[in-house]
């Protein structure tokens, strides 16, 4: 078998290169024409020796990741729906703003962390993706989008690990490809950019941030351990108590930084005024007291299977106007590519249903006019 050359990190290829007998140099020539170029023939890879070439023709591949579908919304989001092998399928969304242009990336196929408002989690896990698989997600659309928009620029500013699947529980395959992402030869993203969203996994957020210091988002949801265990079922594992100590210990080698708290508004659950002071009491008083923190309040993506509604637009406002004027930056998430379910905790990627593939694939547009390149005001 061919090695996929996706799986690697620069450090990776050049390990892998020295067991080829090639220097280190050669190594990130070749990262370069992978990941800033997206080159994937060998034979283009120009300035690399002939005999490397034919090498790499003989035992290397780079192995992109095989497009199920494409969606592109009204508002210029595309999704991208990834078979993976034995009915398993990843999404990933672009998200085209105007200052910025985000990715939405997959760590898992299905997740087990099961939180009751998020439709991968019904799903079930089905497995961990490869490193591999990660970061063709963000090589498939970074080079896709610049043929498409006719550019050498990047396209692709910002990562957000917020697809499918608990990336914490995926650690071993998620280090290298963040790697790769933040890498000057490779993507060139920078770590506040860079943002992993975890359910609370905290012995890795610990790693994480010895590891790969990236921008960190927790997904909070609820003020009370009794409210997020029936929420979050990791809860039970890693109680709040623990879960802001972590926090805590994550930011204290980036004391510059915070952490971003999200909180999905579910109607009647979590977003009443006893939530709002709770929330308030466990960040000023409680646990989470001294956590440099931000609020994302993400207005819930309802799904026929999870029983829960959206959070009235006037509730969620006044939900952010609680925290804000208790002195806590606070935003609210827009919902985007509602039109094509690409709006975050839709992700379900269920190519396991042969009919709705069919009626997936029917709906495919092929076309992203609608949508500036956002890279021409990018700070390089
Ligand atoms: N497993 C990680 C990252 C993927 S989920 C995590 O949970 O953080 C990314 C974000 O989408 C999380 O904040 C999650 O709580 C949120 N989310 C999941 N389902 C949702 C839904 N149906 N509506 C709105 N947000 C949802
Ligand atoms: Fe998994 Fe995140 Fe969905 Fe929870 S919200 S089930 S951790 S993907």
């Amino acid at each position: 078998m061919r090695v996929n050359l996706l799986d690697f990190d620069r450090d990776g290829l050049i390990g892998h290169c020295a067991g080829l007998g090639e220097k280190s140099f050669r190594a990130t020539q070749l990262f370069r024409w992978i990941h800033q170029r997206g080159v994937a023939d060998f034979t283009q890879m120009t300035d690399l020796a002939q005999s490397l070439r034919l090498k790499l023709h003989d035992c290397a591949q780079v192995q992109d990741l095989r497009v199920v579908s494409e969606h592109v919304s009204a508002d210029g989001t595309v999704k991208w729906l990834f078979d993976v092998g034995d009915g398993n399928a990843i999404e990933s969304v672009f998200i085209p703003e105007d200052d910025r242009g985000t990715l939405c990336v997959s760590s898992q196929a299905g997740c087990a962390v099961a939180c009751r408002f998020c439709s991968t989690g019904h799903q079930g896990f089905s497995r961990n993706l490869t490193t591999a698989e990660i970061l063709a997600q963000l090589w498939h659309a970074e080079h896709e989008l610049r043929r498409r928009l006719a550019t050498t620029e990047r396209v692709i500013s910002n990562v957000v690990m917020m697809g499918m699947g608990e990336p914490m529980q995926n650690y071993n395959a998620l280090i290298p490809a963040l790697r790769a992402m933040l890498d000057d030869h490779g993507y060139g993203i920078s770590r506040r950019r860079l943002t992993v969203s975890t359910s609370g996994v905290v012995p890795m957020i610990d790693r994480l941030a010895q590891d790969c210091p990236v921008a960190l988002a927790v997904s909070l949801h609820a003020p009370t351990d009794a409210l997020r265990d029936s929420l979050v079922p990791l809860n039970k594992k890693y109680p709040l108590d623990e879960l802001m100590s972590a926090c805590h210990r994550y930011l204290v080698h980036a004391p510059r930084d915070f952490i971003t708290f999200e909180y999905c508004m579910l109607d009647g659950v979590n977003d009443q005024d006893e939530h709002a002071q709770a929330l308030v009491q466990l960040m000023r008083h409680g646990a989470g007291r001294g956590v440099h923190a931000k609020f994302n309040l993400i207005p819930f993506n309802p799904f026929p299977a999870s029983g829960l509604k959206r959070s009235p637009q006037a509730v969620v406002q006044r939900f952010a106007q609680h925290l804000q004027d208790q002195g806590f930056v606070t935003t609210v998430r827009k919902t985007r590519g509602d039109d094509i379910d690409a709006a975050c905790g839709q992700l379900a990627g269920d190519v396991k249903d042969r009919t709705d593939v069919g009626r997936r694939l029917a709906r495919t547009t092929i076309s992203i006019s609608n949508f500036q390149n956002p890279s021409s005001k990018h700070e390089h």
